[in-house]
């Protein structure tokens, strides 16, 4: 993947530093998976997340040669990378419900066949739900799922991220050690990590504080590595620390707070990670001060 070519919104300066994080947020695809493209480009982001259809339900409409084609020319104007899908919320990989997994891993089958489609480079995915089952059955469950649903398809350059979790209900996620176990069970797989910050923080992974983020990246480090962070779900909380409730809010206006997400942005540890805002709007253009206050983080300004 290259990532050295001049896009809008990328200052000489940043080229040369070359090492800042690359920026964006869940872009809308309505009228077309390439809007999500433009909807970024517009507003200076260099990455992007994006539904590859409803997340809202089992069926999705095939995509269309001339859909892939248009995306992919828009995305090679724009030079929008890296480009990453977040899988539907039905699927639910961790089932202990047999019907409910049989689902879950033809759904997700199919993501990983449209984001190869579309060149994404990742796949964003939650480990699931063992509701009725413990938590290491959970964990197997998930891995066996990733294993068959990517049996026998050429992934080409996708990766598959899991995302930590905030623990609601009896989602596995939460702690780095589900996503270690996940890992490892899978060692023929691209899998990689995405880092939800409001997530870790209702978890219990106390990243207000300096010493807090720091014990935290020491986990994350310790337990997959910080390597395999892709990519970061940049959030504040709406939710109270360890509360296990997943409530995303606008950047500085949550319980991290805005000198905890500044100090995110700013870990050396993570500056290799896509950062995605994942903070509700309802114009694209809405997500303005969450996009200006990651880009302050990132530059160094107060
Ligand atoms: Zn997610
Ligand atoms: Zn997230």
């Amino acid at each position: 993947m290259k990532h050295e070519r001049v896009t809008r919104g990328q200052s000489a300066d940043t080229k040369r530093r070359g090492k800042r994080p690359r920026i964006g947020f869940h872009a809308p695809i309505s009228g077309g998976l390439h809007n999500a493209l433009l909807r970024s480009n517009e507003l200076d982001c260099q990455a992007v997340q994006i539904f590859s259809r409803n997340p809202r339900g089992w069926k999705a409409k095939p995509l269309s040669d001339e859909e892939v084609e248009l995306f992919k020319r828009v995305r090679r104007k724009t030079g929008i990378s890296p480009v990453a899908i977040h899988a539907n919320y039905l699927i639910n990989l961790a089932a202990a419900d047999e019907g409910m997994l049989q689902k879950s891993r033809a759904s997700f089958r199919e993501e990983l066949e449209r984001g190869i489609l579309l060149r994404a480079d990742y796949l964003v995915v939650h480990p699931g739900s063992a509701r009725g089952a413990c938590e290491a059955d959970g964990i197997d469950a998930c891995a066996e799922s990733l294993k068959r649903a990517a049996d026998g398809l050429d992934l080409g350059s996708i990766r598959i991220l899991l995302e930590n979790t905030a623990g609601q209900g009896e989602c596995i996620g939460h702690r780095f050690e589900h996503l270690r176990e996940i890992m490892k069970a899978c060692p023929g797989l691209p899998l990689g990590v995405c880092f939800d910050t409001a997530h870790a923080f209702t978890a219990g992974y106390d990243i207000r504080t300096a010493e807090g983020l720091e014990a935290t990246i020491q986990a994350l480090d310790r337990e997959v590595g910080t390597k395999k962070v892709r990519a970061i779900h940049f959030n504040d909380s709406r939710a109270e620390y360890h509360s296990r409730v997943d409530r995303h809010w606008h950047i500085g206006q949550g319980h991290i707070g805005r000198d905890g997400l500044r100090r995110v942005a700013r870990h050396p540890k993570l500056s290799h990670s896509a950062f995605i805002l994942e903070t509700p709007y309802d114009k694209p253009e809405d997500n303005k001060p969450n996009i200006e206050a990651l880009r302050s983080f990132i530059s160094g300004s107060p």
